[in-house]
């Protein structure tokens, strides 16, 4: 074989192979064009910088209300302390790892985890503006708050050690206190120390009617440049 065939045919392996992985690329974003809410690869990577910088590939569902959480999200729920810079947060992707309480749960949030295991030190502020939809007692999530956003987004605040100065129906502004952080839950009423102090925060979308969680990890980093300062100690 002569060396100019050899290389023509070296050449137009090349262009096939582009070729091919193009077709792939395409097909995945025709994919990602026909996924709903409930995808579990969507709800995974909610929010992340990829899917953020593509949202043109999304499906309508999809994109509409990955455009209310960036609306709706102004401020990382747990501020910064002025008085001591000991006081951090922590947290990690784990969204879908395994809990247990009487039967196997997979996770439906991000757990923001204290630096000072000490219930009632740390606030929590509200992410968004909203409407106070459900306060109360849960046994899996104790002293819950649960915010609905203007653009029907519902933040769910879970393992409180007490309330701020809301009740049910109030109306918030993104940034109120809620109330303070703990470790509330596991068991009946007024149950604590079951685990240690940490704010469970979950996103869900309600517009289909179903519940329908999403990974609140990459909303959270994002948040990071929206901490607020609050004097606590
Ligand atoms: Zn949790």
């Amino acid at each position: 074989m002569s060396r100019k065939i050899l290389i023509l045919l070296l050449l137009l392996s090349l262009f096939c192979a582009i070729g091919i992985q193009e077709m792939f690329e395409k097909a995945d974003l025709n994919d990602r064009a026909r996924q709903g809410i409930d995808n579990s690869e969507y709800r995974q990577e909610f929010f992340a910088p990829d899917m953020r910088k593509n949202k043109d590939f999304l499906s309508d569902e999809c994109r509409i209300f990955l455009n209310k959480v960036e609306k709706d999200s102004l401020y990382f729920p747990i501020p910064s302390s002025t008085l001591d810079d000991s006081l951090t947060v922590s947290y990690e992707n784990s969204w879908m790892a395994e809990r247990s309480y009487k039967k196997t749960n997979m996770h439906e949030g991000t757990d923001i985890m204290a630096s000072r295991n000490e219930r009632g030190i740390y606030p929590i502020v509200s992410i968004s503006d909203g409407t106070v939809t459900s306060l109360g007692w849960l046994e899996l999530g104790g002293w819950r708050v649960g915010i609905t956003s203007p653009q029907g987004v519902y933040y769910y605040y879970a393992h409180l050690e007490s309330y701020g100065d809301i009740q049910k129906g109030d109306t918030v502004k993104a940034g109120q206190i809620l109330g303070f952080m703990g470790d509330s839950g596991y068991g009946k009423e007024g149950t604590y120390g079951k685990f240690a102090v940490h704010l469970h925060l979950g996103i869900y979308c309600w517009d289909t009617g179903d519940e329908i969680s999403v990974n609140p990890y990459y909303v959270l980093r994002e948040l990071e440049k929206k901490k607020l300062k609050y004097a606590y100690s």
